[in-house]
């Protein structure tokens, strides 16, 4: 069973109000400003949630293979969720995720 989609399309971020361009190397999950994304995938790409909460940032780790792991929670349903960053995701951001800095609000448009 096919179970990743690419679904590479550039959206307007509905936390920051960013349009965030198309990332060609990969499937666009979030955004590369605020690192937000939204609770629609129940596998990577399908959009086949119907939750549609947001998921916000909580945790960045190191993975040596795959850059940086980003850790959300839905602020809807409570999901924990894993995702790559991005090559072009905000350095910046993910900084203030990983000192326990970041806050939605400094970016809520
Ligand atoms: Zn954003
Ligand atoms: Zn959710």
């Amino acid at each position: 069973m096919k179970t990743f989609e690419k679904n590479d399309n550039e959206f307007i971020c509905r936390v920051c109000g960013k349009l965030v361009p198309e990332l060609k190397y990969t499937s666009r999950d979030h955004c590369n400003k605020c690192l937000c994304s939204i609770h629609i995938d129940i596998n990577p790409g399908d959009r086949a949630n119907t939750c549609l909460g947001t998921l916000i940032p909580i945790e960045v780790s190191t993975s040596n293979k795959k850059g940086y792991i980003i850790k959300y929670r839905c602020d809807k349903c409570g999901m924990l969720h894993n995702n790559k960053s991005a090559e072009d995701d905000s350095f910046n951001t993910i900084l203030k995720v990983m000192n326990q800095t970041y806050s939605v609000n400094n970016y809520k448009k």
